[in-house]
Formats: C-alpha cells, structure tokens, sequence
C-alpha cells in the first residue's frame, strides 16, 4: 500500500465525530411543510385526530425526514453544541491530492423508531469504509462511505444513515496526472444513449428519419410525450402518431455548471420546450448564443448526430 493509500485507509474506523445537534425539536409544521412539498398524505404525519387513534399515538415524522433534523442552515452554521470539527476532513484531503469531483452514489437508510414531535436528536459521523482505488466511467478514485447514527435525546438511536459518494477526477485529469513518458489513455466517454423500447421505439426511429413524432390516443386524439402505452386521458391503448412541425418555445430552462459530468460541455443549457402542439419535450440547446436562452423565445428542431450513431433532436432559437 502507498504511503497515500495508508494516510486515507487511516480516516476509516476512528471515533465518530460529533454530536451535530438539532436547530430545533422535531415539530408538526416542519412535518406538514415537507409531506406538502412531497405531496405526502399519510394522516398519521399530517392530521392530529387520525394520529391520535392510531397505534402511535400521536403525529410522527416520516422515517426519511431523519436528515433534516439536524442539518445545517443554509448559512452552513451547525446547531449550538455540535462537535465544531469538520466530519468530512477526508473529503477535503482527497480534493488536495487530486480527486475534486464528488458525486452521490447511494444511501442506505434503518429506522429504529418513528420519531415525533418534541423529540431532540442529534448524529454521530463516521468513515465506515473506503474502497481502493477504482476507475469508472466518470473517471478515477474512491468510493467512500459515511455513516451518520442518529439518536433521540436519551441517547437511544434511532437509524442509520448511510452515504456512499465517489470522489474523483475525469478522464483529462488523469491524463494531466500521467507520469511523463507514458502514454495516458483516458478512457472516451460517451453520452448515455437514449433508451428504445417497446414505448418509445418510433419516437426514435423518427429522429433517425429527421422526423419528430409525437404520440397520438386513437380514441380521444389527446397528444402526449414522453411515450407511454396508455392515454392518460381516456385509458386507451391504442394509439398513432403525429409528425410535429419541429417548432415551439422554450416553456422553461436550466444551466448545469457543477458539477461537469462528462462528456457534456459546460455551461450545459438544457430546454423544456413546448411544441407548437402542445406537448412538451427535455432537449439540449444548440448553435445559440447564452443570451437568446430566455423563455418565451421560438426554437425550432435540429437533428444532429452528435457521435457516431447517435442523432437527437436538439432545438436552436429563431429570432
Ligand atoms: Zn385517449
């Protein structure tokens, strides 16, 4: 093992770091915000009579809100009394030794008991483990994994939160780091291919004809997209489609800047257009300047084949 291998195996398994406090008690309004914005209807989180004659007892918090207890504010201030070491020094290390990317994996999530209003929790933060080092598509470095252990205020836990997130380099960094004198072979990343399958199969085949189609219910004419096997409408399942002029407007859009993931271009802007017939479809911006993107603006359809065996239907503003 290098001397840089051994400097991050040691991060994992020392004492947990922590406590990091809650701002406040778990609270009925904080519940009630969250299950709104989730569209969470669950009575036992929102309606005190219901949880009242249920086998809680009273209101409780859904089991997946656990984080929120205790995070930061968005001012990154930790609550009074929390531990003021950073939990996450190896995170920070790894950036210094050339791994800057970091992208969420997965997290895995154990829940001990419902917690309910007028509880005080607190987490404790720990390396769990952290793999060699590895090169996937998105590049080189490791895969580290953080365990957060809740506990209520009389010190009994109440689940586990358990965050794996790859920190890495791309490709050309790689490349950048390769001893001099070898030949660095970045592995070419290439786009995700869009997915054919029985649904979306002649939108596809469409776009290969520079053709854009839309879907069409047989029965109530009601246009759709994305594709799907049912109206929503009338529940038919027969359907035909449309060959849409390729003009519309952009109806919303976003500017990806972080964090890059290959191998899109930054800033990435990507459309919700509104076709001229109505529905409505994800693509990317081409052959546009930046300040043209506003919403409202005319677009119209390109079709591009942006790697070899790989068109897509992209949209460039008209004026
Ligand atoms: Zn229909």
């Amino acid at each position: 093992m290098s001397e840089t291998d051994e400097k991050i195996q040691g991060y994992v398994g020392l004492p947990p770091c922590g406590p990091y406090n809650s701002w406040d008690e778990v609270n009925a309004p904080m519940i009630r915000q969250l299950c709104e914005a989730l569209g969470d209807e669950n009575p036992v989180y929102i309606d005190p009579d219901f949880a009242a004659k249920s086998v809680h007892g009273g209101l409780v918090a859904p089991p997946t809100m656990l984080q929120v207890w205790t995070m930061r504010g968005v001012g990154g201030k930790w609550a009074p009394g929390s531990d003021s070491r950073e939990p996450f020094e190896v995170f920070e290390y790894l950036k210094t030794i050339g791994f800057p990317a970091v992208v969420a994996v997965n997290c895995e999530q154990s829940y001990y008991r419902y917690v309910k209003p007028g509880d005080k929790l607190h987490h404790m933060s720990s390396i769990e483990s952290i793999s060699p080092q590895k090169t996937t598509a998105l590049g080189t470095g490791y895969f580290v994994t953080e365990l957060e252990e809740y506990f209520d205020q009389n010190g009994g836990k109440v689940g586990d939160m358990r965050f794996r997130v790859f920190l890495y380099r791309a490709p050309d960094r790689a490349q950048e780091a390769a001893p001099a004198g070898e030949p660095a072979t970045p592995a070419k990343i290439k786009r995700f291919r869009p997915i054919e399958n029985h649904d979306t199969k002649f939108f596809w085949e469409g776009v290969r004809h520079g053709q854009l189609l839309i879907q069409r219910c047989k029965a109530c004419n009601t246009l759709r997209h994305p594709p799907g096997p049912m109206c929503p409408s009338c529940q038919s399942l027969e359907w035909d489609t449309v060959s849409s002029s390729g003009k519309g407007k952009i109806y919303s859009f976003v500017v990806m800047h972080h964090p890059q993931i290959p191998p899109f271009d930054y800033p990435n802007t990507i459309l919700l257009v509104e076709l001229e017939e109505g529905t409505r479809l994800v693509s990317q911006v081409i052959d546009t300047h930046p300040d043209d993107v506003q919403i409202g603006a005319s677009v119209e359809v390109v079709f591009r084949e942006v790697e070899e065996g790989c068109t897509l239907p992209l949209f460039r503003v008209v004026k």
